[in-house]
């Protein structure tokens, strides 16, 4: 932290300001300008609380944080590019990982037929949600433990890991005797006691960047998952909402290059909900890889115009197909400039 004292702040300000900043744990290193005095505060403590705290204080200017707010996950933590391990996938190393499934699953038929559609088109991890999250409360909520049993069926059928969405807290148990990773969507990046629970899950969590949430924001959401015990978190951006309407979200795809600057932790792009719409998938997939993602989630049905949630913007089993052999000659170059970077 660096605190500014006003022009003209007298001893006794200048003082109480360095005792406050004892009072919290910080050591203090004054420099005295020629026109101001400007305090630097090193160490570990409360910095939220101590920088509004100072501000209150009378002859200081300005109280500044100047090291990141997240810790745990940030590149100065650790230098090394976290490595997830998903049954036999590592996300965050050398494979560029696509994980692919229906927005809800819907029923036995359509969640074994997506299944074995993707697994074949080279998916390592089955997505689709059991508990939805629908903007709207008449809107179809999900087969819930159905659809998890489903989702169990489809793992066996097909050996994919399964990746589904966890809405409350009081879901996390019964969701990790299903799914090998949870889900935490848009709607909830914030939903501090979720955050929390998912601390003590015992399964990896791909955290969705929240509709308007900043990328500290989402680096502090994660934060949380790994500060409560739980190292193995991914993150994911799906695009945010801005005056755009052309598109039904508007895809950061900038904050790829500059999470994997801020952070360890891998990233996953989602076209399908940044975009709303299926022709826009495959484009955007190609952006995915070319800015350096770790992967990709895309939403394939077998009948998107049947679809429950989500029709216009999944691909059918044969769109998924045509992307993933279009994306080949990219993925080469994926891998050759990881190799080189790493
Ligand atoms: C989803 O993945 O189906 C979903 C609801 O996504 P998001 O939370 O990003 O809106
Ligand atoms: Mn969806």
């Amino acid at each position: 932290m660096v605190i500014s004292m006003k022009l003209g702040a007298t001893k006794e300000q200048i003082d109480h300001v360095c005792k406050r900043i004892e009072d919290f744990g910080y050591r203090v290193h004054s420099i005295r300008g020629d026109e101001r005095v400007v305090i630097a505060a090193v160490g570990v403590g409360e910095v939220t609380h101590c920088l509004d705290s100072l501000e209150a204080a009378p002859g200081v200017e300005s109280a500044v944080r100047i090291s990141a707010p997240y810790k745990f996950v940030s590149r100065q933590y650790q230098s090394d590019k976290s490595r997830i391990r998903v049954e036999g996938a590592i996300i965050g190393g050398d494979e560029f990982i696509v994980m692919a499934g229906p927005c809800s699953v819907e029923s036995e038929k359509q969640i074994l037929d997506t299944a074995a559609a993707v697994a074949r088109s080279g998916a390592r991890l089955l997505r689709g949600g059991a508990f939805k999250p629908r903007t709207s409360p008449y809107d179809f909520q999900g087969l819930e433990l159905e659809g998890l049993k489903l989702l169990r069926k489809a793992r066996q059928e097909t050996g994919l890991a399964i990746i589904t969405e966890v809405m409350s807290d009081r879901d996390v148990e019964l969701i990790a005797e299903y799914a090998d990773v949870l889900q935490i969507g848009a709607r909830n990046m914030q939903n501090f006691a979720l955050l929390k629970a998912l601390g003590k899950a015992g399964r990896p969590v791909m955290l969705k960047r929240g509709l308007s949430s900043t990328i500290k924001e989402l680096l502090l959401s994660a934060e949380y998952v790994v500060s409560h015990g739980n190292p193995d978190v991914i993150l994911c951006e799906r695009g945010i909402r801005t005056f755009e309407t052309a598109t039904r979200n508007t895809l950061d795809i900038g904050a790829v290059p500059v999470l994997a600057e801020l952070t360890h932790l891998p990233v996953i792009l989602d076209p399908a909900h940044a975009t709303g719409k299926s022709s826009l998938v495959p484009p955007l997939a190609r952006a995915a890889v070319a800015v350096g993602a770790d992967g990709l989630m895309v939403e394939v049905h077998p009948c998107p115009e049947e679809a429950f949630s989500d029709g216009a913007q999944s691909l059918n089993p044969e769109q998924f197909d045509r992307m993933m052999r279009d994306l080949q000659p990219y993925l080469a170059l994926w891998s050759a400039t990881r190799t080189n970077s790493e």
